[in-house]
């Protein structure tokens, strides 16, 4: 087995997997260069800072205190079947696996789908701004054929769509609403957009990002299509 890159790590969380108490690793490496990422020391392949090795041995000695661990990034799936084997050594020690994925690569998430019960799948922007904000020409078609596999898989999934105002409009937020709900997705999270590096030149205010969340009839429309939408304003 070829070694995994871990550049992070969070110990303990209540909110990275729904329902369980989770750890998250974040894997080194990411197809996509996203306007608004908030992890850009992530995003080149290299070496990561942590140990996989001693990251399992710790993994080993937190069984019956955490329940799941989440494989984030960066994009985990970047990093191939090394990832989907150490997911499967982690799963085999009782803990349910989750994945947090833009959908890059649907061919190993169909590989992975036998060891991961959970992901949590970004549906960034509709197609026709896709490539300005990630900078890649495929990904949006990519991220649906993730989203098809995964959806016949049967397994659980949260589709999460981030309101940045310079690439998303309410208008883009209703279509993606509705392209999920024709789709049977049940479980959305729509996201407020908060700046980390935004240069000044295209600089967001506070009333744009909030707009998304403050719109009481779009937020009626869009709670009527699913069983579970959670507004992270
Ligand atoms: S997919 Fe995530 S990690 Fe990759 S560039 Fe976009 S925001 Fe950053």
């Amino acid at each position: 087995m070829s070694e995994i890159q871990i550049g992070g790590l969070v110990s303990f969380t209540t909110i990275d997997y729904p329902g369980k108490l989770a750890a998250v690793l974040f894997l080194v490496g990411c197809p996509l260069r996203c306007a608004y990422c908030s992890n850009p020391h992530l995003l080149n392949v290299g070496a990561g800072e942590y140990d996989p090795e001693r990251v399992f041995q710790w993994l080993q000695s937190r069984r019956g205190k955490l329940e799941a661990v989440v494989f984030s990034g960066g994009e985990a799936l970047m990093q191939g079947d090394a990832v989907i084997d150490y997911m499967r050594r982690v799963r085999d020690l009782g803990f349910a696996i989750g994945l947090h994925t833009n959908g890059f690569y649907p061919n190993l998430l169909a590989r992975a789908a036998d060891v991961v019960d959970w992901i949590g799948l970004d549906y960034k922007a509709t197609r026709d701004k896709y490539q300005s904000l990630t900078g890649q020409a495929i990904a949006y078609d990519n991220m649906q054929k993730s989203l098809d596999i995964w959806l016949a898989t049967g397994h659980d999934l949260e589709v999460r769509i981030t309101c940045d105002p310079r690439f998303i409009e309410k208008s883009d937020l209703k279509k993606i609403a509705d392209d999920l709900h024709n789709r049977g997705v049940k479980k959305i999270a729509i996201q407020k957009y908060i700046p980390h590096f935004e240069d000044a030149a295209h600089a967001t205010t506070p009333d744009a990002r909030d707009a998304f969340f403050t719109d009481d009839a779009l937020r009626t429309q869009i709670n009527s299509l699913f069983d579970s939408v959670i507004w992270r304003d």
